[in-house]
Order: structure tokens, then C-alpha cells, then sequence
């Protein structure tokens, strides 16, 4: 199934992409944001990320990076530019985490509506394709992600113990709704 997502506000490249494309990660990574390889995101280009924060960087139901997320947070901001980007309306939860690590972070972000990440993106100064979007949820994350036309990551939710969570409920709705519409999501 192909499903046109146009809107009259669409920029022409991005009108004509499917919400098929749209629900597609660019990487699905089989851990946590802490197991990603960074120097993947580096050799292919990646001069910027901009990084969900609930279930990405924080559990469910604590505020406290676990401590191998930090330790990947602290390496990938000595080697590129970070900004916490979140649907969440919380200043002290997300603006705690950024300011632990001394980054930018926008709140209430509405994802996947694009104009507040189009903001960090003019703030950034780099072309979209050079920032990669890494978060847990296809239809926020991903989909804000690929309207803009950044690299977009997927990445399991951490648990309280900093490990992945494989049977997070809501990442699994999503994915097997985008999966219906046609993006295989693998
Ligand atoms: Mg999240």
C-alpha cells in the first residue's frame, strides 16, 4: 500500500514520497543508542545529531543516564554537535539531561510536525542529509526525521538498567503498522 502524504505547505522532493518511505528508518539498529557504532554515523557523513531523549537516552521512568549512555553521549559530542530534541513538555526532566551534558534540547517538540526541527536544523547550518535523527518511535522520530530528509536511526528503548528493551510495546505497534503500509522495517 502506497499512501500519498502531500500537503500543500510539502516541499516538491519531499511531496512525492510515499508515507511508506516515510515510515522507513534510513538504519535499524538492533540496540540501544549507546550500542551504536559511531563512527558509522561519521564515515557516512553524519556532522550533526539530533537525538530523541525519552526511551532514547532516559528510561521509561527514570532521569538518570544510564552510565554507558553517558559515556557514548560524552564521546560523540567531543567529535560532533548534539541537541536533545523532545515531544516532552518537561524543562527540568530534558533540560536536565542537557544541561549534564552542556547541549542544546528543544521540549514540546511535536513530533512529526517539522517546523521546530527545522529551526535546529537552521540553527545547525548543515544540510539535512548530514544530521542524522536518532530516536525509538517510527512515527514520531522516524517519520519527523525522513520528511526533512535526515538520516534517520531507529534504536531499541533502554530499561532502567541502561539494556534494550526488546518487547517495548509501543515501538512493536508502530513497527508493525508501518510494516502494514509497506515499509519492511528490518
Ligand atoms: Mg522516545
Amino acid at each position: 500500500m502506497s499512501v500519498n502524504w502531500a500537503t500543500t505547505e510539502d516541499t516538491p522532493a519531499v511531496s512525492r514520497a510515499s508515507l511508506t518511505d516515510l515510515l522507513q528508518p534510513d538504519w535499524v539498529a538492533q540496540g540501544t543508542l549507546a550500542e551504536l557504532p559511531l563512527e558509522h554515523l561519521l564515515e557516512r557523513g553524519i556532522r550533526a545529531l539530533v537525538l530523541d531523549v525519552d526511551r532514547t537516552l532516559l528510561p521509561h521512568r527514570g532521569c538518570e543516564l544510564p552510565p554507558a549512555m553517558e559515556q557514548w553521549l560524552r564521546q560523540a559530542q567531543a567529535q560532533l554537535p548534539l541537541h536533545l530534541f523532545s515531544n516532552n513538555p518537561s524543562r527540568s526532566r530534558i533540560g536536565g539531561v542537557a544541561e549534564q551534558l552542556g547541549v542544546p534540547f528543544t521540549t514540546s517538540a511535536g513530533k512529526p510536525r517539522r517546523g521546530p526541527l527545522r529551526r535546529v536544523l537552521d540553527g545547525l547550518a548543515l544540510p539535512p542529509a548530514q544530521v542524522a535523527l536518532v530516536g525509538d518511535r517510527v512515527f514520531t522520530d522516524v517519520l519527523v526525521g525522513n520528511r526533512l530528509g535526515l538520516f534517520t536511526v531507529l534504536v531499541k528503548p533502554v530499561n532502567a538498567d541502561g539494556q534494550p528493551c526488546r518487547h517495548d510495546r509501543w515501538q512493536r505497534l508502530e513497527v508493525s503498522l508501518a510494516r502494514l503500509s509497506g515499509a519492511p522495517i528490518s
